[in-house]
């Protein structure tokens, strides 16, 4: 028999990330199509379906060749029902995914949280190297948290675990977070937070600093003036350093993790910022936790979530 293809499918507000995957977590194809939020996003698993029936007829395949699809969703997810809590980018609230999605493809499908599909794809195929305890953080224009434990995905009691970037890292004054708390991780350690500290301390401080000669200022700015030794610019991130090892350690001492796995757009920053974030981690972990975990980047990019629905899919309906 030939070999069949799993589905890996990354719903985000503005595009749809899709591929071809085999079984053994090769990408066979990927591509991605606008998401349509018109009328509380009706349209998007229609959308969903639609393209993988192009895509099958352009590879000159039929709809067997697939097993499955595994999806990942921006919000909290009920992995056994695939229900999707709330998506307040997409319109969504109760919204059954999962059902809508196979009755759309008449394909079996499997959903979770965006984040956590991204950690399974990096312990599947990437930085995680096939590491069975694993805390994955996305520092993107928020903060994402995944957790695998003894191999699985960890959900909680309503979707809601594994929320890093909502660990208190300031627990007063601390800036507003779009939960609704203040001083949560993310307001310090995603791009947007680190703009925002650059921001202030360009106001409060008269240091100089070659952010100074800047329009607008991006996270890689700040990032780059710090590893070329800008002092302005280094007080900035040895102040998201702490603060991410911090919340990395003490999450560290709850599940005694092998790998940890820094990605999203700030990751790019590489090696430099895994190495300062370990500072920090060191001084906060508990020491065995230290000494069993790795703080590495991700590998995957933007691929994570696609490899890691394929994974999805391959766990819920292969053999
Ligand atoms: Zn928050």
């Amino acid at each position: 028999m030939t070999e069949k293809w799993l589905v890996g499918v990354d719903l985000g507000g503005t595009t749809i990330k899709m591929a071809f995957v085999s079984v053994y977590g090769e990408l066979i194809d990927k591509w991605e199509i606008p998401t349509n939020l018109n009328e509380q996003g009706k349209y998007i698993v229609t959308d969903i379906a639609k393209s993988i029936d192009q895509k099958l007829e352009e590879h000159g395949q039929p709809k067997e060749k697939l097993i499955g699809i595994g999806m990942g969703a921006p919000g909290p997810v009920d992995g056994d029902t695939g229900v999707i809590y709330e998506a307040v980018n997409l319109g969504w609230k109760n919204y059954p995914l999962k059902n809508i999605l196979e009755v759309e493809t008449s394909l079996p499908a499997a959903v979770d949280n965006d984040a956590n599909i991204a950690a399974i794809g990096e312990m599947w195929k990437g930085a995680g190297s096939g590491a069975k305890n694993l805390i994955c953080v996305t520092l993107g224009t928020g903060v994402g948290g995944g957790v695998i434990a003894n191999g699985q995905i960890v959900r909680g009691a309503n979707g809601a675990a594994g929320e890093i970037g909502h660990i208190t890292s300031v627990p007063t004054g601390g800036a507003p977070c779009n939960c609704g708390k203040t001083g949560c991780l993310e307001t310090i350690a995603s791009a947007t937070g680190i703009v925002r500290l650059a921001k202030e301390k360009l106001i409060t401080s008269n240091m100089d600093s070659s952010l100074r000669n800047l329009g607008t200022i991006t996270a890689k700015d700040v990032l780059d003036a710090a590893k070329e030794n800008d002092r302005l610019a280094l007080e900035v991130t040895e102040h998201v350093f702490f603060h991410l090892g911090l919340a990395l350690a003490n999450a560290a001492n709850v599940v005694n993790p092998e790998k940890i796995v820094i990605g999203g757009g700030v990751s790019k920053a590489g090696e430099w910022l895994a190495e300062q974030v370990t500072r920090y981690f060191q001084q906060f972990a508990f020491p065995r936790v230290f000494k069993s975990a790795s703080i590495v980047i991700a590998t995957l990019g933007n691929d994570a979530g696609v490899i890691g629905g394929a994974w999805l899919a391959k766990q819920s309906f292969s053999e």
